[in-house]
């Protein structure tokens, strides 16, 4: 067992609406409310994980409200090991903008080589009754734009949360394994640290 740890930025994009706060907040608070979020203006919160293993850090970054601050994009962007591209089954729209998310991360976040980069997929809701976007719709999708991991997921009832981030945190290693540098948390490049996030937890 490695004793390294590392510290990995994973955002999280898709329309507003779609989950992506009460996700995280799931995730690391195991609470579901996201307005408490919103309210505080928390723009990241930190989970300790392990994975295979390994030790990490995970900052998950939470972009709830960005939709309305398109100029804060790079910073938000720039620096993410991992993008969890988010949408709601029970929202065609937040399934067909998946693509437009993508484009914008890579551009933003300067991103070298997209065909390797580690996306994730999440169809959020999965307890509503009322589908709009297939498994199989989705699936296909996930496979066609690069072989994405693909989760569906309830903030709500806390569905496929856990393993759809520990799914993200093995892509990540995975292909630093294979680049052979891992970052350990006490040298962390300080383009991954926030200037003015609030944190809880
Ligand atoms: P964001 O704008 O993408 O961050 O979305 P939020 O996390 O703020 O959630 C938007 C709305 O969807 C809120 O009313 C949430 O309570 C609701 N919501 C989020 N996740 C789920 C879920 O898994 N199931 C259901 N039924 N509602 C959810």
């Amino acid at each position: 067992m490695s004793s390294k740890s590392s510290l990995l930025k994973v955002i999280l994009l898709g329309d507003g609406g779609v989950g992506k706060s009460s996700l995280m907040n799931r995730y690391v608070t195991n609470k579901f409310d996201a307005h408490l979020f919103h309210t505080i203006g928390v723009e990241f919160l930190n989970k300790d994980l392990e994975v295979d293993g390994r030790t990490v850090t995970l900052q998950i970054w939470d972009t709830a409200g960005q939709e309305r601050f398109r100029s804060l994009r790079t910073p938000f962007y720039r620096g993410s090991d991992c993008c969890l591209l988010t949408f709601s089954v029970d929202d065609s729209q937040s399934f067909h903008n998946l693509v437009n998310w993508k484009k914008e991360f890579i551009y933003y976040a300067d991103v070298k080589e997209p065909e390797s980069f580690p996306f994730v997929v999440l169809g959020n809701k999965l307890d509503v009754s009322e589908r709009q976007v297939s498994s199989e719709e989705a699936q296909e999708w996930c496979m066609e734009s690069g072989g994405y991991p693909y989760f569906e997921t309830s903030a709500k009832d806390a569905t496929n949360v856990a393993v759809a981030f520990e799914e993200a945190v093995r892509r990540v290693l995975s292909l630093e394994d294979r680049h052979e540098h891992l970052i350990p948390t006490d040298t962390v490049n300080l383009h991954r640290k926030p200037r003015s996030a609030t944190q809880c937890c």
